[in-house]
């Protein structure tokens, strides 16, 4: 490997059980340089109150295992495209709670799904999540929120270049939002991006919509599901349907050095960790070799 040559930050979603302050533990088992959490349940609208002392553990954890930085991923629940006014009120409230548990965490990103149109035309639930966003304003300080790209299913928004560009035009292009991208729902939506053409085809559009810059985070994870399924199944780096190379180009491409890049893949039992292990000596070898 080139000395001084800049890699990503690499590492995995891990698990809060037993505390916030757990989590940091988890990432340096497994080598992680950066981690995501859910910071509460995340099948559920309220989650217990965030303490001051929690905060201030899970902080002290960051800092005493060498994770560089952590990411938080929002509830599932949040649709701030839901057609329901009721859904959209709760949501923008959990998204006020996500904000300010990053804002005490010291953590600076949020990751978000952009919401559903369900039944509703795209153009109607995109105009809702903007107009929710211009309602929120802005994020406490040193928190960016950053949207993610979806595989489509079951007409969530944010499936393609165009549409993330469209709702962060429509929300007022704010300077605390950006972008995600997940390569399992980048495939699922149609993005072959293990090939060169795909991959060509994703960045030209990322280019030309000027969202290069505004990606801030990667989730890397494998497909079990084929290129546009719209169904969004995660799967173990190199074991799904997307290809080696599509990792490779991404971990070596200039516009995402030095940004996180965290694995969501399949958590099913005991050899959790060592797959987590597995997964991230696959990026690393794929980010030292042929750049
Ligand atoms: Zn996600
Ligand atoms: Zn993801």
């Amino acid at each position: 490997m080139t000395a001084g040559r800049k890699l990503p930050l690499l590492g995995a979603h891990v698990s809060v059980a037993g505390g916030l302050s757990t989590a940091p533990g988890r990432g340096k088992a497994i080598g992680a340089d950066v981690i995501q959490i859910f910071s509460k349940p995340q099948t559920r609208w309220a989650g217990k109150a965030l303490e001051e002392e929690d905060a201030f553990a899970f902080r002290g954890e960051t800092a005493r295992t060498g994770v560089k930085t952590v990411a938080i991923h929002c509830a599932y629940l949040i649709n701030l495209g839901s057609s329901k006014e009721s859904v959209r009120t709760r949501s923008l409230y959990a998204l006020e709670d996500e904000s300010s548990r990053a804002a005490m965490l010291g953590v600076p990103y949020l990751v978000m799904h952009p919401g559903s149109s369900g039944e509703d035309p795209v153009e109607t639930g995109i105009a809702r999540i903007a107009s929710a966003l211009r309602k929120f304003g802005r994020f406490p300080k040193g928190v960016t929120l950053l949207l993610e790209n979806t595989a489509g299913q079951g007409n969530s928004l944010g499936r393609s270049t165009e549409q993330i560009r469209e709702l962060l035009d429509a929300s007022g292009a704010p300077p605390d939002v950006a972008v995600c991208l997940d390569s399992a729902h980048l495939f699922e939506a149609g993005y072959d991006i293990g090939t060169d053409g795909g991959w060509d085809l994703l960045l030209g559009e990322m280019d030309r919509r000027g969202l290069l810059p505004l990606v801030r985070m990667w989730h890397l994870n494998d497909s079990k599901t084929d290129l546009g399924s719209r169904v969004d199944r995660h799967q173990h780096i190199g074991q799904g349907k997307i290809g080696l190379e599509a990792f490779r180009r991404i971990l070596a491409h200039k516009a995402f050095r030095e940004i996180p890049m965290v694995l969501e893949t399949p958590k099913d039992g005991e050899d959790d960790f060592e797959m987590d292990i597995r997964n991230l000596a696959t990026l690393r070898g794929l980010a030292g070799s042929g750049g």
